[in-house]
C-alpha cells in the first residue's frame, strides 16, 4: 500500500521520501488512518515491524493540522518507551520523518545528566520522548508540563510493566489531560497490559501483527546441542554464513563477554552489548554494527531491548530466551519491515520445556538440524566430564532424536 492514500500532509511526505520508505508496512496501513482519525489504539506490533513510523506519521501529520497558534511551544506528544535506545531510536524517526517540519523533539532518559535535557524542555519542544522514571524527575522539578498534551503514546507496555513502570506510569497520566488521544503498543497481552489498557484508552481500535507476525518472514530453526559445544557450534554456523549482521543473544553479561572473546579469536569483527558497558561503549558498539563494521553482536536480552538494525540477517540465540515472549522480542530485531531472516536457537536438553512454550505460542513446530559436518561425537569423547564415557554413544544417537 502506497503512503499516498494517507494524504499527509505535504512535510511528512517529504520527510517519507527522503527516508526513502515507498510502501506501508501492514501494521502502518491499519494504524496510520485510525490514529489520522484521532481514535484511540492498541496495537500488538513486534519491535520491527514498522511500527514507530505507524504513530509517528499520523502523530506528525495530525500536530501540523492543528497547529496551535502563537505563543511558547508547548508538548503536545507523549510517547513513553522502556528504554533509552528505544528513546533514541523514535526520536531519530521523528527527525527523519518530521525532518522538512519545525516541530521539535526530545528525548529524556536516565543514566545521563539532567542538564542538556533540563535545557532542551525548557526551549520548548512539541514531542517528549521518554523513560518514565527519568520523566517524572523533570516533572517533579517542575522542567516539562503535560498539560498541553494532545497524544500519548505508550510504548512497549509489556516491557515497561515487566520493569516495574507501572507506578511510574500512573503517575505521569495524571498530568497529562483526559481529554486526548492514547495509542497503546505492546508485543504481548496479559492481564497487567490489558488492565493498563482499560484504564488509560477510550474505544480503542484493536489491531494485531500478532505473534505470528516474525515467523512469515523469519525462518526458524534449532540446533540441539550439548552445553559445552555451544561455543563450537556457533563458531561454524558463523563459518557458514555469508551475509553477516548477525545478533547473537546469551543469558548473562559474563557469557556474552566469554562469546565475544571466542567468536573474536575465531576473525569475527564482535562485540559485546551488555549494561556492564558505559552508555558511550553501547552507542559505539551499536554505531558500528549499523555501518557494519562489526559484524557480530552479543548481547543480553535487557540492552539489545529495541536495537534497531534494519538489517539484521541472523538472530542466533546461543541460550534460549526464558519465554516464548522474549523469544518473539529478540528475533522481531531480524526479518524486520518484511525483509527475510534467520533465527537459529542453540538448545540443551534442559530447554524442553521452554522450546514448547515457544512453538506454542509461534503455533508451528519448529525445524530441528544437525549441523553437518559437526562433529559432535569427537566433541564428547574429548570432553568425559560433560557426558561420562559409557553413556557418549547413546547420547549422541540420541541427539538427533531427544527434542523431537
Ligand atoms: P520498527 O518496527 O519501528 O522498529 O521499524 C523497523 C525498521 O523498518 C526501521 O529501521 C524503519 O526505519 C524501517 N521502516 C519502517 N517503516 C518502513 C517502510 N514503510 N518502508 C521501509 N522501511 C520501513
Amino acid at each position: 500500500m502506497s503512503f499516498e492514500s494517507f494524504k499527509l500532509d505535504g512535510r511528512v511526505g517529504q520527510g517519507l521520501q527522503a527516508a526513502g520508505y515507498e510502501k506501508a508496512t501492514p501494521i502502518q496501513a491499519v494504524a496510520i488512518p485510525a490514529i489520522l482519525a484521532g481514535r484511540d489504539v492498541i496495537g500488538t506490533a513486534p519491535t520491527g515491524t514498522g511500527k514507530t513510523a505507524a504513530f509517528v506519521l499520523p502523530i506528525l501529520h495530525n500536530l501540523l493540522a492543528m497547529k496551535k497558534q502563537g505563543g511558547r511551544r508547548a508538548t503536545r506528544a507523549l510517547i513513553v518507551t522502556p528504554t533509552r535506545e528505544l528513546a533514541e531510536q523514535i526520536h531519530t524517526v521523528i527527525n527523519e520523518l518530521g525532518k522538512f517540519t519545525s516541530l521539535r523533539s526530545a528525548t529524556v532518559y536516565g543514566g545521563v545528566g539532567m542538564q542538556p535535557q533540563e535545557k532542551a524542555l525548557q526551549q520548548g519542544v512539541e514531542v517528549i520522548v521518554a523513560c518514565p522514571g527519568r520523566l517524572l524527575d523533570h516533572l517533579n522539578r517542575g522542567n516539562a508540563r503535560l498539560d498541553q498534551v494532545e497524544v500519548l503514546v505508550i510504548d512497549e507496555a509489556d516491557r515497561m510493566l515487566d520493569m516495574g513502570f507501572l507506578p511510574s506510569i500512573q503517575q505521569i497520566m495524571k498530568q497529562v489531560p483526559s481529554q486526548r488521544q492514547t495509542l497503546l503498543f505492546s508485543a504481548t497481552f496479559d492481564a497487567a497490559v490489558e488492565q493498563l489498557a482499560a484504564k488509560s484508552l477510550r474505544s480503542p481500535q484493536r489491531f494485531s501483527m500478532g505473534t505470528d507476525a516474525p515467523s512469515s518472514t523469519v525462518a526458524h530453526t534449532l540446533y540441539p546441542v550439548p552445553q559445552h559445544l555451544k561455543p563450537g557450534l556457533l563458531q561454524r554456523l558463523l563459518d557458514e554464513m555469508t551475509v553477516h549482521s548477525i545478533l547473537v543473544f546469551t543469558r548473562t553479561k559474563h557469557r556474552a563477554d566469554r562469546v565475544t572473546e571466542k567468536i573474536k579469536r575465531a576473525g569475527y569483527a564482535a562485540s559485546a552489548l551488555h549494561s556492564n558497558k558505559s552508555q558511550s561503549q553501547r552507542k559505539q558498539s551499536m554505531d558500528q554494527f549499523r555501518t557494519g563494521k562489526i559484524k557480530v553482536l552479543v548481547a543480553t536480552d535487557i540492552a539489545a531491548r529495541g536495537l534497531d538494525v534494519s538489517s539484521i540477517s541472523h538472530v542466533i540465540n546461543f541460550d534460549i530466551p526464558d519465554s516464548a515472549t522474549s523469544y518473539i522480542h529478540r528475533i522481531g530485531r531480524t526479518g524486520r519491515a518484511e525483509r527475510l531472516g534467520d533465527a537459529f536457537t542453540l538448545v540443551t536438553r534442559e530447554d524442553r520445556d521452554t522450546i514448547r512454550e515457544i512453538e506454542k505460542t509461534l503455533g508451528t513446530p519448529i525445524e530441528r538440524k544437525v549441523l553437518e559436518g559437526f562433529d559432535y561425537r569427537e566433541a564428547l569423547e574429548k570432553n568425559p566430564v560433560a557426558f561420562p564415557q559409557r553413556q557418549n554413544h547413546n547420547r549422541f544417537r540420541s541427539l538427533k532424536t531427544q527434542y523431537a
